[in-house]
């Protein structure tokens, strides 16, 4: 065997490592992509990407992007939740979820009102969600509604369990409660 052939012989053999270890890896994992929007902090940005890695999944950040034509909400001066999160439901695949990032006020259609401002919106189920700084007192705990919004993409609906992450805002930054995913919803997060 000439010293090519021996070297194609390697690099094909490399080759079906990556095929047989690796795509299996990137099929099976479930990964997030991260949008930053509007106005926003790189440091806030980078910080919420770091946590949400700690919680398991595969981050990636993708680049900036201007609110989506259509969200804005010119009575309150915001943006709608629920046309952020359907622009970037449309671009997500199996396994895959989008969250947009923005520290814009945005809004939807809750407890009653028309339109009410909120920390977060993600639909239990969907593939696709959105959170805002706006108005979270403490910045740095914008992570927190993060997993909370992904959690519900997730599958999994408002706990009871005192300080659990997927604990009910009720219309409150209640942030500073949400310490960790009780047991239950532990169970549910994959
Ligand atoms: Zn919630
Ligand atoms: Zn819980």
């Amino acid at each position: 065997m000439s010293a090519l052939q021996k070297q194609n012989r390697i690099r094909f053999s490399l080759l079906l490592v990556c095929f047989i270890f690796i795509i299996p890896v990137v099929i099976y994992s479930q990964s997030i992509v991260v949008v930053p929007m509007g106005k926003i902090d790189d440091k806030l940005v980078e910080q919420t990407v770091q946590k949400l890695k700690e919680s398991g999944m595969q981050v990636t950040l993708s680049k900036k992007e201007s609110m989506p034509t259509g969200s804005y909400y010119a009575p309150r001066k915001r943006y709608r939740a629920d046309n952020i999160i359907a622009t970037l439901q449309k671009r997500a695949e199996k396994n895959i979820y989008y969250m947009a990032i923005t520290s814009e006020d945005v809004s939807t259609s809750v407890h009653g009102h028309k339109d009410f401002g909120v920390m977060g919106l993600g639909y239990v189920g969907g593939n696709a969600s959105v959170v805002s700084s706006f108005r979270i007192k403490n910045k740095n705990l914008l992570y927190r509604i993060a997993w909370h919004e992904l959690g519900h993409n997730k599958g999994i609906d408002h706990c009871p369990s005192k300080n659990c992450i997927m604990m009910d805002a009720e219309k409150k930054d209640r942030t500073k409660e949400m310490l960790f995913l009780c047991d239950k919803c532990k169970k549910k997060w994959n």
